[in-house]
């Protein structure tokens, strides 16, 4: 308990969705206001695991969350769709659309997801890997620092991309002159920004500004309420410019490996995934290597970046595409981006990076070091 309020010690969470340690360094976020600060390990994959990840302080291959989709043939909720035949393409849109509709209305997937460019006749052997909201008590298979808040009895309140950033970091500034013990705060404009204009552009700058005057209203009216607040920024994954754009699936469908005994292929952003048999396993594995865009991933790698699924529903052969390199087309947009995430962990660019203003507690070094790091904290000063 504070000394000079009634009100228990405050701790503000806020988490960017894509704020590069390198990104943060270039323009100088919260040098001052948050003097503690390092770079975050992330894991293999996009949001869809790293969030998971952060919040749960599991690996994919743990929690079960990796890539958006997963291959699940049998519980597909797109099921009905593979029957589809080939449909032109104003009628696969609007076919999409109503699929899109139907599905939250259905509210089958409670978390984020989109369905993007999937083929819709392929969507239906997939399932969206992620149904419940992370975001949630009980919205995922592993405890979350959420989860564990919740059981404590921790008054917590939480404010996500389903409303608007600006209403949330306003929400949040007033909430600080409240009894809740934990605010927390997800945003993905910057991941948004950072993808359509690259990481150097002055508009990232300015977004960097904003957040940092957002920190600083809070600790400003927390201080005019004699209330102590300790204030954690951090995030899930960096962002690396794109320098040249691969059409995989061109590719691919020109060697016309695809094609043969039922081979499935999904192209991420900036991952191939393939389930195949064992020798068209062995010729793409040759033909991927031989590119010279990325390269394929064995078991063992998988395997120690915590990625590696024993049910193989996230492909027999992933292959990742150097830093820097696009797959346009993708299932997961037609147009190339200026930056992209999702690269291999090890590159300096995919380092997510961690702020805050307390004195002496340990920095994390990954985002799987942060639920526990929350936790403790927060627990400590109940
Ligand atoms: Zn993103």
């Amino acid at each position: 308990m504070s000394e000079k309020t009634n009100k228990p010690h405050l701790t503000i969470i806020i988490l960017v969705d894509a704020l590069g340690w390198d990104v943060a360094q270039e323009f100088g976020f919260c040098r001052d206001l948050l003097p503690r600060s390092g770079p975050l390990d992330t894991v293999l994959g996009y949001s869809s695991a790293a969030i998971p990840s952060l919040l749960s302080g599991t690996s994919p291959s743990m929690h079960g969350a990796w890539a958006m989709y997963r291959y699940a043939p049998s519980e597909s909720p797109y099921k009905l769709l593979r029957y589809l035949p080939e449909l032109p393409h104003p009628m696969e849109w609007r076919l999409r659309a109503l699929t899109r509709r139907f599905m939250a209305w259905r509210k089958t997937v409670k978390g984020y997801h989109d369905l993007y460019e999937i083929p819709l006749k392929l969507l239906g052997h997939f399932d969206v890997a992620q149904r419940g909201d992370p975001y949630t008590p009980g919205g995922m298979s592993k405890e979350t620092f959420i989860d564990h808040f919740a059981t404590a009895g921790i008054r917590f309140v939480s404010w996500t991309y389903r409303t608007p950033e600006t209403d949330n970091f306003e929400a949040l500034s007033e909430a600080v002159d409240s009894d809740s013990q934990v605010l927390f705060l997800y945003t993905a404009e910057l991941d948004a920004l950072m993808h359509r204009l690259g990481t150097h552009h002055t508009d990232v700058g300015e977004k960097l500004r904003y957040y940092e005057s957002r920190v600083r209203g809070a600790l400003e009216a927390a201080s005019r309420v004699g209330r102590e607040v300790t204030v954690f920024v951090f995030s899930d994954h960096g962002m690396t410019n794109v320098k040249k754009i691969i059409d995989l699936k061109a590719k691919v469908d020109d060697w016309g490996v695809a094609k043969r005994r039922d081979t499935v292929a999904f192209y991420d952003s900036t991952m191939g995934r393939f389930w195949c048999d064992p020798l068209v396993r062995a010729e793409l594995t040759e033909r991927l290597n031989a590119t010279g865009w990325g390269r394929v991933l064995s078991d063992s790698e998988l395997e120690e970046l915590g990625c590696r699924f024993e049910d193989h529903s996230y492909g027999d052969l992933i292959f990742l595409a150097d830093p820097g390199n696009l797959i346009v087309p993708s299932f997961m947009g037609k147009e190339p981006l200026a930056a992209m995430h999702g690269y291999h962990p090890n590159d300096s660019h995919s380092r997510g990076c961690f702020f805050t203003n307390h004195a002496s507690c340990p920095l994390p070094e990954s985002i799987l070091d942060i639920k526990d790091a929350m936790v403790e904290h927060v627990m400590e000063n109940s």
